[in-house]
């Protein structure tokens, strides 16, 4: 993966400022550097979501916001399964299934916009209608489709969103233009799942979003979708709308960035397990991605490490209850982190015990097991070994019996599977370095079986196997003892920490 480089940053009041700003703001010449407002694909979904947007991107207007958003919902899955029936059926049935989604585009724009802006935004529609076919056409009848050509047709989803989305706001007075996000995110060639070239990215960024903020107006860039250098159409990969939320952020050194969802942030538990489970405040990179693969689903931890490594904090906020709690990602934890943050959990998990005496003062036998895994493409999630066992845990089973058919044939160990199990993982920056925790994690689950125990190298999650039917009263019970213990306890707690 690309690297990203730091820069000086500090906090004031939790903010942060590039100590370059500072040095300008003494010179008397910094403007307030802007936000970054992004929204998916559910936040547009139809002309009350969009007008919700509007409000909400409204009362940030002293902020400075540039706005990042997604394709309607549904939007690019319809347009990448065009692709796939006009290489099927042709490019008539293909171009059939999204009439219901440029439909919804126009009801849309009729509820929200000005008989003028009506018009306008129909011809727009109609270009892109036009564009897509002519792609599909392409397409019609190949074998494999080109990639550069699905990414064209996947790009139409962003393009309508934001072209609508700045009509919205000009309707209601504010001054907004959309601003085409393949004019400043620069990527290479991988169509599909495109990297972008920061330095060009930032140059083209600065320059384009940049003249709409000193108009004093609102940028509205479509997410997901990039130009190569030369200006050929390529995608960040599903979901890219938060990496391009970061990259924007990061080229315009923002002073925040905001991924607006409908949910509370990330929360201290699962809230259809823990009904008490709160909002986090605050989490650093590495706990968050962490969470990520507990299923976090807010974000994808890769897509925002180009904006925190600089030191500009991601938001997550909930449109549905903007007052609400939210959460803020920084790249760097607390000073002095003392708490765990969440406790997270996984079920449908399968453990896999590979027995050998061959192990015992041997080397290259942890080489020959993995081998095995990745012959077969099968992902492992936690490992713990002994002198004369290694057990493991996997999700997707597909292979299983494949690799534990190779596993005993190749005389690598005796095998035992375990399936129905549930993974439960505390997650917090506290465990690094404060006294305790493990003792009171295990207190709290002390009636449940534990059958697998690991501690990351990263050290900031406590991680163990229990049985499947058995993980939510382990949650419950973890969550009780780490957040709804009260503070008298709190105190003590901390007073033991200490
Ligand atoms: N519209 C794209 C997708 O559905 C990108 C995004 O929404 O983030 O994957």
């Amino acid at each position: 993966m690309r690297t990203f480089t730091r820069r000086p940053v500090v906090y004031i009041h939790d903010r942060p400022y590039f100590l370059q700003n500072i040095v300008n703001r003494r010179k008397g010449v910094l403007t307030l550097q802007p936000i970054v407002m992004k929204f998916g694909g559910t936040s547009v979904e139809d002309a009350q979501a969009y007008a919700r947007v509007a409000r909400l991107i409204e009362s940030s207007i002293n902020e400075r916001p540039v706005v990042v958003v997604s394709a309607m919902s549904g939007m690019t899955d319809a347009l990448l399964k065009s692709v796939e029936i006009a290489k099927e059926t042709g490019a008539e049935q293909a171009s059939l299934i999204l009439e219901e989604h440029f439909a919804r585009h126009k009801v849309v724009s009729e509820t929200l916009l000005s008989q003028q802006e009506i018009e306008d935004f129909r011809k727009e529609m109609d270009a892109a209608r036009r564009e897509v076919i002519t792609r599909l056409l392409e397409i019609e009848g190949r074998v494999s489709t080109l990639p550069a050509l699905q990414d064209e047709i996947a790009s139409c989803g962003e393009r309508l969103s934001a072209t609508l989305l700045a009509a919205v706001l000009r309707r209601s007075g504010t001054r907004a233009r959309h601003v085409d996000a393949r004019q400043c995110i620069v990527t290479d060639e991988r169509f599909g799942r495109a990297e972008p070239l920061m330095e060009e990215t930032t140059r083209r960024t600065s320059s384009q979003v940049g003249a709409v903020l000193e108009a004093g107006e609102i940028a509205v860039v479509g997410g997901f979708i990039a130009a190569t250098v030369d200006g050929r159409t390529t995608t960040l990969g599903r979901g890219g709308s938060d990496y391009t939320a970061a990259l924007i952020g990061a080229s315009l050194e923002a002073r925040e960035i905001q991924i607006w969802t409908d949910v509370a942030g990330v929360l201290t538990a699962d809230p259809r397990v823990v009904r008490r489970a709160s909002t986090i405040a605050r989490l650093s990179y590495a706990e968050a991605a962490e969470l990520a693969y507990f299923g976090a689903k807010v974000l994808h931890p890769k897509t925002i490490l180009p904006a925190v490594v600089r030191g500009i904090p991601v938001r997550i906020c909930n449109s549905l209850a903007p007052e609400g709690g939210n959460t803020a990602i920084y790249f760097d934890t607390e000073k002095t982190p003392r708490t765990v943050k969440a406790i997270v959990h996984k079920k449908g998990i399968t453990i896999v015990h590979v027995t050998s005496a061959r192990m015992l003062g041997a080397y290259g036998f942890l080489r020959a097991l993995f081998e095995v895994f990745d012959r077969h493409q099968t992902i492992v999630d936690l490992v713990t070994t002994s002198e004369v066992s290694v057990s493991l845990s996997l999700e997707d089973t597909s292979a299983l019996a494949l690799i534990v058919k190779e596993l005993e044939e190749k005389g690598i160990g005796a095998v035992k599977v375990e399936h129905n199990r549930a993974l439960v993982c505390v997650v917090g920056e506290g465990l690094r370095n404060t006294s305790g925790i493990a003792a009171r994690v295990f207190t709290a689950v002390r009636d449940i079986n534990v059958m697998l125990i690991s501690q990351g190298a990263s050290s900031i999650n406590l991680t163990f196997v229990v049985e499947e039917n058995l993980v939510e009263q382990a949650v419950r019970n973890l969550h009780q003892a780490f957040f709804e213990s009260n503070t008298r306890e709190l105190y003590k707690s901390a007073m033991r920490d200490a």
